[in-house]
């Protein structure tokens, strides 16, 4: 199936209040142009330089979000061109993103570690006291968290994770904090991440097709 009849059937599915977030990276700026042409206006990159390299390419219309964990000296490839940067792990991150955007506030979301086995993101049990740090980083806006459960095979099993995010958000937001967004969810298990209370989705492969097929047997 194509990338319009891709997203056709996943906007079909989706409530109005949550945005796809279209994951194009290692996919050319050409399907990007081609979602676009399609309706789809949000799209993530996990790589600081392809998403720079990307949103040059293409221009004006994506509307850009940065997904993937961001070195302090990449944030120079990022600021200015993405509207949301999701994945924000530290203090330090945060003001460099807040030193490059100036006048111009760059949305942020706190990426949380929800299972021993992640590499990435805060410790749960950190991330409200992140957040109370961070709020106050001029040059950033705190918009919510974002997590990457750890992978199971049933889309259910990360029905847990979501949830603990969800709650975690809730309890930020009780105690002042501008957690409204929580991004979570992908190709295999965005509506079980919907019914949790995502309100951006990560879709790439089942928009834009498997990015790394095997190779075929040789025989
Ligand atoms: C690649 C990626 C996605 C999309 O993954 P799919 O399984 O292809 O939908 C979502 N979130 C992050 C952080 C990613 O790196």
């Amino acid at each position: 199936m194509g990338i319009a009849e891709n997203l056709q059937r996943i906007r079909a599915e989706l409530p109005s209040h949550v945005t796809l977030v279209a994951v194009s990276k290692t996919r050319p700026a050409a399907e990007v142009r081609e979602a676009l042409a399609a309706g789809q206006l949000a799209f993530g990159e996990n790589y600081a330089q392809e998403l720079r390299d990307k949103a040059d390419e293409v221009g004006a219309g994506p509307e850009w979000h940065f997904i993937g964990s961001l070195q302090r000296n990449k944030v120079k490839y990022v600021v200015g061109r993405a509207r949301l940067v999701h994945d924000v792990d530290s203090l330090a991150l945060a003001e460099e993103i807040g030193k490059r955007s100036g006048a111009t506030p760059t949305g942020i979301l706190l990426g949380v570690n929800m299972g021993e086995a992640q590499k990435s993101g805060v410790p749960a049990g950190q991330v409200l006291d992140l957040a109370e740090a961070v709020v106050r980083v001029p040059g950033v806006e705190l918009r919510g968290l974002m997590t990457i459960p750890p992978p199971t095979e049933d889309p259910e099993g990360a029905a847990p994770y979501f949830a603990e995010l969800a709650a975690l958000a809730a309890r930020g937001r009780a105690a002042g904090l501008p957690l409204h967004e929580l991004s979570m969810g992908m190709s295999h298990d965005w509506q079980v991440a919907v019914r949790h209370g995502a309100t951006l989705v990560r879709v790439g492969s089942a928009i834009f097709g498997a990015r790394a097929p095997k190779a075929p047997p040789t025989t």
